[in-house]
């Protein structure tokens, strides 16, 4: 129940509600796509020495891991604000960039975010049905005044426009700022990072939460223009200047100077989403063609509700919506070969329960 202090501006806010945390048994935890490797060993002692320092507040520009950051993009790093998570700057856009006049445009299946913090922050919003096949058909947003908050891939399908498509339209709609949110572009898909000097209308946004395993030490951060980064600014210098914290800077740190073990790991994890896309078809599921570390599914014998609650029942979470449209499908996080394949063998014994 909430206050009577509570004010009546938020009187139909409905909260985001993030994937469960569980802490009544262990599960296999394949529900907030979490990356199933542990930071490397430069950034725990990083964060370990940043540990010792905890007196002092953390830098508020950021300035070292900018540098970093903007060495492994291969931009310059005042193109850079980092975050305190990717939903941070995701947050700043919907402050900065849109207002009564300037709308947000999202498909109706994307990242849960996107409505909340457009009711927060009292943003009108428009939500446009994506194609049958789950597809984000761009031309649905031609001529659109205002900010596209556009997940490449997106989620939960893992569906990935084409970085070429994503330029063109750039080209032919300079009104419409396009945020892309590129939380899962290491696992496969094409990033627009190196098209923010050519369009102003273009602001990407990454997180350390998936590809760079400290989805708990919260890291993201927008990348675009200078005239972007400093608007961007003028909201984190309104609201917190010391948004990263000390410790995760100097993780964050850390994880980008083993960009290379990065590849290596997201390497792994796209060629175990693979296969696992392979065995969920062989059991007769339909699997969207996903270029993120999960996989999107559904079988048609099998309620997408019904599946998810059998596996937690036998300690497996994956994540289940209660939206009409993807009622039948579950997201599952791909996690290490050894973890698919208890999944995989868990969903084939529940099949053969069944018939
Ligand atoms: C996970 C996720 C984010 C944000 O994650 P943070 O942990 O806040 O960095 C943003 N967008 C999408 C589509 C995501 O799935």
């Amino acid at each position: 129940m909430r206050s009577r202090f509570f004010s009546e501006r938020f009187a139909a806010l409905e909260p985001y509600v993030p994937g469960e945390q569980p802490r009544d048994r262990s599960y296999l935890k394949l529900n907030t796509n979490e990356n199933p490797y542990p930071p490397t060993e430069s950034a725990l002692e990083k964060g370990r020495e940043a540990l010792e320092r905890l007196n002092l507040y953390s830098d508020p520009t950021c300035r070292a891991l900018n540098e970093e950051m903007a060495r492994v993009l291969g931009t310059e790093p005042d193109r850079i604000l980092m975050t305190n998570g990717s939903d941070e700057v995701l947050f700043f856009a919907f402050l900065a960039f849109c207002d009564e006049s300037h709308p947000a445009f999202f498909p109706d299946i994307t990242y849960g975010f996107y409505p909340v913090f457009a009711r927060l922050t009292g943003v009108p919003f428009e939500e446009i049905p994506l194609a049958d096949d789950f597809r984000i058909h761009l031309s649905d947003y031609e001529g659109k005044k205002g900010t596209l908050f556009l997940a490449n891939p997106n989620a939960p399908t893992g569906i990935a426009l084409s970085r070429a498509e994503i330029e063109a339209f750039l080209a032919r709609n300079p009104d419409l700022l396009v945020v892309a949110d590129e939380a899962y572009v290491d696992f496969g898909a094409e990033s627009c990072v190196l098209l923010i000097d050519r369009y102003d209308n273009l602001l990407v946004t990454q997180t350390f939460s998936k590809s760079r395993s400290l989805a708990g030490g919260r890291l993201g951060c927008g990348i675009g223009g200078r005239p972007l980064i400093d608007s961007l600014n003028a909201v984190k210098y309104s609201v917190n200047p010391y948004n990263v914290n000390a410790v995760t800077q100097a993780a964050g740190i850390g994880m980008l100077r083993d960009e290379a073990v990065t590849r290596a790991r997201c390497a792994e994890i796209a060629k175990t989403r693979d296969r696992t896309a392979e065995q969920l078809r062989a059991l007769g599921f339909t699997v969207t063609d996903s270029r993120s570390n999960f996989l999107f599914a559904a079988h048609p014998s099998l309620d997408g509700a019904e599946l998810a609650q059998a596996l937690r029942d036998r300690g497996i979470l994956i994540r289940h919506f209660s939206v009409p449209r993807i009622r039948q499908y579950n997201r599952i996080s791909v996690g290490t070969p050894e973890q698919m394949g208890i999944l995989v063998n868990t969903i084939q014994s529940i099949l053969e329960g069944r018939i």
